[in-house]
């Protein structure tokens, strides 16, 4: 027997700078009888993402908006309760786009079966196998093309996935330097993840400590937050060194027009390649990216961490943690117990 009744958040009314809880409502609902080819997922983790922020926009997008009243949207990872489909069964693993609630009906169509047996913590899923480490690897690997001996410059270089990147930077050769904003974050990287250097661009000045770090200049920045960082980091880019701009978090709870960047005529003068990556793009190579990022972890090639906020209730203030930075790691909610394995 599983509960009867499914909490979850809706969304209320479109954020003005920072989530607020009174943006959403928490509702408690009867969980509906299954039907032919549906699935009841029990949520046991909740994936907290900063690009949450920009599903609350309703503006152009990569993906549509989240419509006032839908429940809110995010990636979980979850159990199979029951199920009606030919292609899942009882207690299988799965993740899938079920969104902020306890318990989800689905029919299985963006559901996908995780080979959860295979790997001994299941916070391996969020921490690195589902989104944040194919987003590092196709981000450094396909758009930013390291070459042995490059120097390549991560912002937001302690989160989920700076961490990633950078630790694929050594992999692959490269002289890796992290910007990021504590000296906790910056020793981490640098003591247990191997980065050669780390800046904290809270208390340090970021334009010297990277002539200091990088004196064959910058071939690759991985770019994480926007703003004046990338200001300070283009005035140091090489030659045709590319730019590969995975997030903007410093401007996503921005409440005027953002500008900048002001170095721009840089991009002209030093032939610079800027693209824009959305992992959305590489889902049909997923797999390549997870057997790979696998293998490194189980040589202890790549290691991660995952910052935990126990229960669903705590989901609108926890989000903020990513932009005032005080998550240490991949940010998930854990929304029930892990089944015991
Ligand atoms: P993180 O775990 O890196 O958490 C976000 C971090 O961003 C914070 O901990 C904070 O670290 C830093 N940050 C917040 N505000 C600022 C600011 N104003 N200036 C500088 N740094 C700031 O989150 P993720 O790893 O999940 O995401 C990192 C980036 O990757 C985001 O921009 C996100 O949107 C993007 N992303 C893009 C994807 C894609 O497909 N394009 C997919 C997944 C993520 P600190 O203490 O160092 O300031």
């Amino acid at each position: 027997m599983h509960a009867t009744s499914n909490q979850l958040w809706r969304l209320a009314k479109r954020p003005v700078g920072l989530i607020k809880e009174s943006d959403f409502e928490f509702h408690e609902d009867a969980i509906p009888a299954l039907t032919e080819n549906q699935v009841l997922v029990r949520t046991i983790y909740l994936s907290l993402d900063p690009a949450i922020r920009g599903w609350l926009m309703d503006r152009k997008s990569y993906i549509p908006p989240v419509a006032i009243g839908e429940v809110m949207r995010g990636i979980t990872i979850g159990e199979v309760a029951e199920s009606r489909h030919a292609d899942f069964k009882t207690g299988d693993i799965v993740q899938g786009l079920l969104g902020w609630q306890s318990w989800a009906v689905t029919d299985g169509s963006a559901l996908t079966r995780l080979p959860a047996e295979a790997v001994p913590d299941l916070k391996a899923f969020p921490g690195v196998l589902s989104m944040v480490g194919p987003t590092a690897y196709f981000g450094l690997l396909d758009v930013g093309k390291p070459q042995n001996g490059d120097t390549l410059v991560v912002s937001a270089a302690a989160g989920a996935v700076g961490s990633i990147v950078g630790q694929i930077g050594k992999i692959k050769g490269c002289r890796v330097v992290g910007i990021a904003g504590s000296d906790e974050k910056c020793r981490w990287i640098t003591e247990t993840l191997g980065f050669d250097a780390a800046i904290n661009y809270k208390n340090e000045d970021v334009s010297e400590q990277l002539s200091k770090h990088c004196p064959d200049g910058i071939d690759i920045y991985f770019e994480n937050v926007g703003g004046l960082i990338l200001d300070q980091v283009l005035t140091q880019v090489n030659v045709h060194g590319r730019i590969v701009v995975c997030g903007l978090i410093s401007q996503y709870n921005a409440t005027e027009p953002v500008p900048g960047p002001y170095n721009f005529d840089l991009v002209l003068t030093q032939r610079i390649r800027v693209q824009g990556f959305v992992i959305l793009d590489y889902l049909d190579r997923v797999t390549e990216a997870v057997e790979e990022l696998g293998k490194w972890l189980a040589q202890g090639n790549i290691q991660y961490r995952v910052h935990v906020v126990e229960g669903l209730e705590k989901a609108p203030q926890a989000v903020n943690m990513l932009f005032e930075g005080t998550n240490r790691g991949k940010l998930i909610i854990q929304v029930a117990e892990e089944p015991s394995r």
